[in-house]
């Protein structure tokens, strides 16, 4: 992608040591294939991509399924297409399920290593073994298990037993033989493999076959190994654990990858746990998963951000071992800036207010050749001018007042792109007292005449049946989700924090028939991270304007052929308040 920069990464990542027998540089993306992937996501999937990419090395993406609760084959297929969409293409698809054979016979040979042992304790035997005293308090004497010394054959042959569903979950796992002695808890014996056997939840991909799984601990290392990646980039929770994982590896004399960290990406003022999402969708606070006010990559992509958008926000971060925490306001002027030169310009009403340009011709009809855009390369379309104009009707004050400068009785107002401005002379109300129509003269100046100045311009739709116009929208304005910055910390739970007015709809918006032309060939701009969608409905999400004087917009999923659906992505301007 032409936006991101493959330059971004940080020292620590320029570093390229190559072995003899992993030759290129080589990374993976390893998601779990249980949920929708959110915005920090972005960061580990950029910098996975965005490092092999910078040293010509390729990156696998996995699907680290090794725990069948909560894995589901949608998942994986929605983690797939957004990473495509992002603008990302794995060398190859791999998932740590292939690996379980390959993994079991690993965790034989661990045994007869020495370095593994099946162990029968409770959970609150082996906290007392880590040094976890009553009431959960840390720093205890540490000791051994007593399964620890048991014969090397006798482990082996409850190993097998284990994987052959001699045991429930609970009564046997394999645990390694590390050092507990170390002051790191990634050594106090961790868990290697453990017996998953509920009958109601298989393995999407190995269904019954396996009753025994092996642990992130276990599994994420060697699969690293055993596809002989060369960095394995994971964010700095995992720091402690580089310890087991090199000596696992070591232990087993296989191949050992580099492990190196990041610090996570958080986004403030919303909520990204599984836990919390599937709370809010299953309550109606939010449509789904997809909902534009969510920070899933998803929701995102409805709300009609352009996957370079996300990746210019993660470039702008930058890579350090530091937690960023970044408030949802840095992001949408990120989004803002780069919107501004991408996509291109259209008039968009959102409350229209009639106008009826009194000296105009009934059959007025002028075709204003407009740009775009700016730029140039973006072309131009037409826009019929017309006798009656739609206005914003905040556009329009009945009573006037001297620092008022948009339309009023007597004020005079320019029509964006029009040849000449207006001057409302009366307008109409209905028995509640609600403005209907306005009517105005048309300030085209007779000959020898200057032409009147106005102090502002507005946006304006005209309307012509012949060129369809004014094309008719629902309008989806969203604000923040939630009242504070941290709704996690609310004393009533997130819920409590939610603001009402997260979402303002215009249904009788009106669009100018510019819009008939960018649909028309989008996506809109091409961008690379947008030729890969494909279809019709992935299409949608990349119509994207700028909607002057008002904010961008981009068209939702739920549009049809009968009914327009727009999306505010982010308004021009940060808005104070919520
Ligand atoms: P975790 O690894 O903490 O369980 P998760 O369950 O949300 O995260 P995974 O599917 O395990 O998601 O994540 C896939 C990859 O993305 C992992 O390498 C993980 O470390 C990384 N990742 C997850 N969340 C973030 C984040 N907020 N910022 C940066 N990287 C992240
Ligand atoms: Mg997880
Ligand atoms: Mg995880």
């Amino acid at each position: 992608n032409a936006m991101f920069k493959v330059g971004f990464l940080s020292d620590v990542y320029q570093e390229k040591p190559l072995s003899e027998t992993v030759p290129k540089i080589r990374t993976r993306f390893p998601p779990e294939p249980n949920g929708f992937l959110h915005i920090g996501h972005s960061k580990a999937i950029a910098i996975n991509f965005g490092f092999a990419k910078h040293h010509g090395g390729e990156c696998i993406l996995r699907f680290d399924d090794t725990n069948p609760e909560g894995e589901e084959e949608r998942f994986y297929n929605a983690i797939r297409e957004i990473v495509t969409w992002l603008g990302f293409t794995p060398v190859r698809e791999t998932c740590a399920s292939d690996n379980f054979e390959r993994l079991y016979e690993l965790a034989e040979d661990l045994i007869q290593r020495d370095g593994a042992y099946i162990c029968h304790c409770t959970k609150a035997e082996i906290k007392a073994q880590r040094g976890e005293m009553e009431g959960g308090q840390r720093g205890g004497e540490r000791f051994a298990c007593s399964h620890r010394t048991r014969p090397i054959e006798e482990s082996l042959a409850e190993f097998r037993a284990m994987r052959d569903g001699k045991y429930k979950a609970g009564e046997a796992a394999l645990r390694m033989k590390q050092d507990i002695t170390d002051p790191n808890p990634q050594m106090w014996d961790l868990f290697a493999w453990r017996i998953m056997d509920s009958e109601d939840k298989q393995h999407h991909r190995t269904g019954g076959k396996w009753k025994i799984y092996p642990t992130y601990d276990f599994a994420h290392c060697l699969c690293d190994s055993i596809e002989e990646i060369s960095h394995s980039l994971c964010t700095t929770e995992f720091e402690l654990s580089r310890v087991s994982y090199d000596w696992l590896c070591d232990k087993l004399e296989v191949y050992r990858p580099n492990q190196r960290e990041y610090g996570r990406l958080n986004i403030t003022g919303t909520v990204l746990s599984k836990r919390k999402i599937i709370q809010l969708v299953k309550e109606g606070h939010v449509r789904d998963w997809d909902d534009p006010r969510l920070y899933t990559l998803i929701a995102l992509r409805r709300r009609g951000v352009p996957p370079g958008a996300i990746l210019a926000f993660v470039n702008d971060l930058g890579v350090t071992k530091n937690v960023t925490n970044v408030q949802v306001t840095k992001f949408e002027s990120i989004v803002r800036q780069y919107l501004e030169t991408t996509v291109p310009r259209l008039m968009v009403v959102l409350e229209p207010l009639k106008v009826i340009i009194d000296d105009l011709p009934d059959d007025h009809l002028e075709l204003l050749d407009c740009p775009f855009s700016k730029d140039p390369a973006f072309g131009t379309h037409n826009i019929p001018f017309t006798k009656t104009v739609y206005i914003e009707r905040s556009d329009f004050r009945a009573v006037d007042s001297p620092d008022y400068f948009r339309l009023a009785p007597g004020k005079t107002v320019g029509l964006l792109k029009a040849p000449y401005p207006i001057t409302a002379t009366s307008f109409e109300t209905d028995a509640s007292g609600e403005v209907t129509c306005v009517h105005a003269k048309y300030e085209k100046p007779v000959e020898g005449e200057a032409v009147k100045k106005p102090k502002s311009f507005i946006h304006w739709v005209g309307e012509s049946a012949e060129h369809k116009s004014p094309v008719r929208a629902e309008i989806r304005a969203f604000n923040s989700l939630f009242k504070s910055e941290d709704p996690s910390a609310h004393p009533a739970g997130f819920l409590a924090d939610i603001n009402p007015d997260s979402e303002e709809i215009y249904k009788d918006a009106m669009v100018e028939t510019g819009f008939r032309d960018i649909s028309a060939s989008a996506p809109w701009p091409k961008e690379e991270g947008a030729v890969e969608e494909g279809g019709k409905e992935a299409n949608k999400h990349s119509i994207r304007f700028q909607g002057m004087r008002v904010a961008y917009f981009a068209v939702d999923r739920e549009s049809t052929d009968e009914k327009l659906v727009l999306n505010r992505i982010v308004t021009l301007k940060e808005e104070k308040g919520k």
